[in-house]
């Protein structure tokens, strides 16, 4: 039994100004095809999961194509065609299969199609026919679409947020994709979508209210008809029609039930919709407070420099508030390629240079430093625990370490890199509980690593493009009334 693996793996940011072009994917390290993919074998991602299920359930998995990269602005659409083309031919070449797999992400958009993951999943249905089994695993900010739950057989999306169960539910999509191919199931799928978003800070599992959402939810597995219970929480930095939260039941041949149960669940998320609309502190706040813990260290989530929701990894925000109000102490890693050029060679002597700020205008201006060049590094790394997304490889290309005369600690990367990993600091010999302060540029996705060593989390309310508050952005596609945005006037029953 032969199984077909792909995906195109995308979060994008529509305010972001930089499209995303085929290149990005290139230089990302994550454009693989064939046994390339392999290297994801037993990694704690969705692929990871379809590799174990095919292992289990004795399926060949044969791997095509699977691309992903970093969160940028909308992807170019002779990128996208250049991608989808590529693993349509693979599919055509390899194939037939038995049933077809993707990894995708849910919260893709290209020029052309502002649901491009719907898009990918119209192309490959046209092209394996109306019978093949065709599963996919989406991510929790998938904003999920109608067009999706048609073209294929099981949607599954993640779960936990931050991301720690991408193999679970990946291993999940490809058991009840085998079991379609057995005919043991015949999985009916029905998708709700509630005129409603959340904010980014309000998006943890472990949190309430979506820890009530997601407990709620796993009740309709006391039905055994019920296969699969998704809840999305819809990525909000997509300006699109589609973009919000969305429920998706999978039942056995049962559609009325899925119908029901999607709807059942949407009106509890509905309900609980004013508790999803707090709000996070200001920097100054929230630096105020770090000064007040005297356990070392606070970590303070940069929510508007979210890296992995797409944003420059180079605000300046929080340190030029931190010297306005005389906060120190802080350990931070910005992404500055040409002021890592300058230090490169300037290892252990003193330095005056203006770093980060220099993407765009929304992540404040450079900060002029002073301060010795401590140490350089290549910039790949590994993460062998559990961490958000379940990525295990790492680049922050050329590295150099700043000890500010200010008394900051100043990592100055060369890609943009997600703060999903303190590995990152070891490599560096740094050990992140001796700091007072760490900025953490994110706000869910570096829990998994931070929260073993943090005194305390603060989520901030940070200005970018990945604010928490989405009052900041100017939305011209999404639905209209929707909450929070129009609080009286959104309804759904
Ligand atoms: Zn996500």
């Amino acid at each position: 039994m032969r199984f077909g693996l792909a995906g195109i793996n995308h979060e994008t940011n529509t305010f972001h100004s930089i499209p995303t072009k085929y290149e990005n994917f290139e230089k990302s390290g994550m454009l693989l095809r064939g046994k390339e993919i392999e290297k994801l074998y037993d990694s704690p991602s969705t692929i990871g999961g379809f590799y174990k299920a095919s292992q289990d359930f004795d399926f060949e998995l044969i791997p095509l194509m699977f691309a992903t990269t970093g969160p940028l602005g909308t992807i170019t659409s002779e990128t996208f065609e250049k991608l989808i083309s590529e693993i349509l031919e693979m599919i055509e070449e390899k194939g037939p299969f038995d049933a077809v797999l993707l990894n995708l992400h849910g919260a893709a958009v290209s020029e052309e199609f502002h649901d491009m993951d719907g898009e990918i999943t119209r192309r490959v249905r046209d092209l394996i026919g109306p019978e093949v089994p065709f599963g996919i695993n989406l991510d929790m900010h998938a904003n999920v679409s109608e067009q999706m739950i048609l073209n294929t057989d099981i949607t599954n999306v993640y779960q936990t947020t931050p991301h720690l169960d991408a193999d679970e539910t990946g291993y999940k999509c490809a058991e009840l994709v085998y079991k379609t191919v057995q005919k043991e199931i015949f999985p009916t799928q029905s998708i709700e979508t509630p005129p409603m978003t959340i904010n980014i800070v309000n998006h943890n599992t472990n949190q309430e209210p979506m820890k009530s959402i997601l407990a709620e939810s796993r009740k309709l597995y006391s039905d055994d008809e019920v296969l699969s219970v998704s809840v999305a929480e819809g990525y909000p930095y997509s300006d699109i029609k589609k973009m919000g939260m969305s429920f998706v039941v999978i039942t056995n041949n049962n559609m009325n039930k899925a119908k029901e149960y999607s709807k059942k669940i949407a009106k509890y998320a509905w309900s609980k919709r004013f508790e999803m609309d707090s709000q996070a502190p200001s920097i100054e706040e929230g630096l105020r407070e770090a000064v007040s813990i005297r356990e070392k260290p606070v970590v303070l989530m940069d929510s508007g420099d979210n890296i992995g929701a797409g944003s420059s990894a180079d605000s300046t925000h929080i340190l030029h508030k931190a010297r306005e109000i005389g906060v120190s102490g802080i350990l931070q890693t910005l992404y500055d390629p040409e002021a890592v050029e300058k230090c490169m060679n300037r290892i252990g002597s003193m330095i005056t240079i203006k770093v980060g700020g220099k993407s765009d205008s929304l992540h404040g201006d450079p900060i002029e430093i002073s301060g010795t060049v401590k140490k350089y590094f290549e910039g790949e790394f590994e993460d062998h625990g559990r961490t958000h997304g379940g990525t295990k490889y790492f680049d922050a290309g050329d590295t150099v370490v700043i000890e500010t005369e200010d008394e900051n600690t100043l990592i100055l990367t060369s890609k943009r890199v997600g703060n999903t990993s303190i590995e990152l600091y070891y490599s560096l010999g740094l050990n992140p509980i001796n700091y007072p302060i760490i900025v953490a540029k994110g706000v869910q996705s570096p829990r998994p690593a931070f929260e073993p060593i943090a005194s305390k989390i603060i989520a901030l309310d940070s200005p970018g493009v990945t604010a928490s508050g989405l009052h900041n952005f100017n939305f011209e596609n999404r639905i209209k009334p929707m909450f929070p945005f129009e609080k009286e006037d959104a309804l759904y029953d």
